[in-house]
């Protein structure tokens, strides 16, 4: 093997969970943090000169970044193997700081938000500000609803036991869940959920993936009460935290956090909605191919093997390389760049048990690197994966040497440069079909990712927003939410599915995640953002790589409305620009249905 499947963690901070170097970055981090609160308590904005602003964000950047730099090694530790006992302490150690930041960060922004407007406009015009002036108008606007200093710092003392101890208890829940299975050597084995959903989703044989899914579902639903508490206080605790600050709509906050219009979002699931019968019809399609009427569930993302093709699969090194030669036809840095994240271990590949499911990518300023977790065991889909956290990774080092504030970019336009290197390596897969059947394969991966951004998340979005009204009113049963899952579901696709994932809610992460609500619309605009991007840069040809670069850099200074306007001229209020990324998918399902017509006579 030509590159590692493990990542180095070593060069960021040697000795894994018992390194000395990171206990002494994380105390170095409390005298930074003691620091910038003296600073800021001391700081008069109206009287002082800028100077002195200029120095308080200066030791900001230097927390910020030593925060995400521990953060992420940390994360690392815990994702790669989950019965790393001391790194859950150092975790522990690591998230007891973020009080003492969150206090001095209130302070920063109360200050900012008494700052009348007529010396903020003075201020934003300055040229050690000017660039700043949108991230800083934002943490002003924040101010503005904050309580007062020892009541912020109560809530955020509170929310490390509350709010986040709720979404960590989630994956120590997961990480006990264990799915019997009997491997093809009629050994029996018990898969831990990740292995047990690559394998579900993904295994050619449809009564394997039936046998696993009754399992599955089983499985969430022995615990379901367990997991109905989790959701309940973890959401509870949010909206009780945000009426605290007088905010009673649930939305606003992440719509906030995504620079997001209401009406942009209402306008992308309204186009949306109206396109979703070719889809349904695909998945029928689909379904017909494996012999049935209709869709089920676990079926959705199977692949269809149909003749005696085999299916494609590449090693890690093929993938390496696949990726790496496709990037460069775009970018030539994209590809420069990847290429380094190969050479230097960035990735950790290997599929074995004690890992976490699923796939991330995390940032090191302080070293100015990306880290890329999954689980890679050869299939097409892994490979688009990868190029997906890669894209990440390149969206990051576009920016490195961007003050962080500017670097702050929302989950909306994080998925931006990830599904765009995705679709890079996606067409290529296509692309080198060499018979019929592989190329129904192929697209049918391609189509996955589109399905899953219309369907699956609009039904998240659904049953997210169905849970959060009924949690308003008081707590909810785990039947009932249950139930809505199912509901969402059913809405989200139609009706058009023979079955259901009633326990979806318990076993997707996404409703667990403690920073940020919603953590489902954001994919499918980002998805669609990409879409257009794609199509921009098949008509520009070479001027496009600095162009795309420049809007990424653009991507944590202005609303996602501005940058659509500034980089791609359209308005994302309205339905065009979403229709055409629609259409783009709407083309490729009739060529799936034209192909695959004679299969199901
Ligand atoms: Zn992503």
């Amino acid at each position: 093997m030509k590159y590692a499947i493990n990542w180095d963690l070593d060069s960021i901070f040697p000795g894994g969970s018992n390194s000395q170097e990171l206990q002494n970055r994380m105390v170095e981090l409390d005298n930074q943090i003691k620091e910038y609160h003296d600073k800021v308590i001391d700081w008069k904005p109206e009287s002082d000169s800028v100077d002195k602003f200029v120095e308080i964000l200066d030791l900001q950047e230097v927390i910020s970044k030593g925060f995400s730099q521990c953060g992420s090694f940390i994360g690392a530790l815990l994702s790669s193997d989950i019965n790393d006992d001391k790194a859950k302490l150092v975790y522990g150690d690591f998230s007891k700081k973020y009080p003492a930041v969150q206090l001095a960060q209130t302070i920063f922004s109360k200050k900012l938000s008494e700052i009348d407007d007529e010396k903020w406009t003075e201020l934003m015009l300055t040229p050690e500000l000017k660039d700043l002036s949108f991230r800083l108008s934002e943490i002003r606007r924040d101010g503005k609803e904050l309580l007062s200093e020892a009541e912020e710092n109560i809530i955020s003392t509170l929310n490390l036991d509350g709010l986040n101890a709720w979404s960590s208890h989630y994956d120590t829940i997961v990480a006990s869940i264990e799915i019997p299975y009997v491997d093809e050597e009629g050994k029996e084995v018990s898969l831990s959920a990740g292995q047990a959903f690559n394998k579900m989703m993904g295994d050619a044989d449809a009564s394997v993936r039936a046998d696993l899914f009754e399992k599955w579902e089983k499985a969430w639903s022995d615990k379901v009460d367990v997991f109905a508490d989790t959701l309940n206080h973890l959401d509870g605790f949010r909206l009780s935290t945000q009426k605290l600050h007088g905010v009673d709509d649930y939305l606003k906050q992440p719509l906030e956090y995504n620079r997001l219009k209401e009406e942009t979002v209402d306008a992308m699931w309204s186009t949306i909605q109206a396109n979703k019968q070719p889809i349904v019809d695909y998945l029928t399609r689909k379904a017909q191919l494996f012999g049935k009427d209709k869709m089920e569930w676990q079926d959705q993302d199977a692949p269809i093997v149909l003749g005696d093709m085999e299916e494609r699969t590449y090693t890690f090194d093929q993938a390496a390389e696949f990726i790496v030669e496709n990037f460069e036809k775009f970018s030539p840095k994209m590809s420069k760049f990847a290429q380094e994240a190969f050479d230097k271990s960035w990735i950790e590949a290997e599929d074995r048990p004690g890992k976490r499911p699923g796939g991330y990518c995390t940032g090191l300023p302080e070293t100015q690197e990306s880290r890329i977790f999954m689980t890679y065991s050869n299939s097409v889909n892994e490979v688009a994966t990868l190029a997906h956290e890669l894209g990440h990774a390149f969206h990051s080092s576009v920016m490195w040497d961007m003050p962080s504030l500017n670097q702050d970019y929302a989950m909306n336009v994080a998925e931006t440069a990830s599904t765009f290197a995705e679709l890079i390596v996606a067409d290529a897969t296509l692309k080198s079909a060499k018979t019929k059947e592989e190329k129904i394969n192929l697209l049918d991966v391609k189509m996955q990712n589109a399905i899953a951004m219309f369907m699956n998340i609009h039904a998240r979005y659904i049953f997210e927003n169905a849970f959060y009204q009924a949690r308003q009113k008081g707590l909810v049963s785990a039947d009932e939410i249950t139930s809505m899952m199912v509901e969402a579901q059913k809405e989200a696709y139609l009706d058009g599915l023979a079955t259901y994932h009633p326990h979806f809610w318990a076993a997707k992460l996404h409703f667990f995640i403690d920073d940020v609500p919603f953590y489902n619309f954001p994919y499918t605009f980002g998805y669609l953002f990409s879409m257009g991007i794609y199509a921009y840069a098949n008509k520009k040809g070479s001027n496009f790589e600095d162009e795309y670069i420049s809007l990424l850099r653009d991507t944590a200074s202005m609303t996602s409305e501005e940058l659509a306007e500034k980089h791609l001229q359209v308005d994302l209020t309205k339905p065009d620009f979403w229709q055409a990324g629609i259409d783009m998918v709407l083309a490729d399902i009739n060529e799936f249905m034209e192909l695959t017509e004679e299969y199901v006579k």
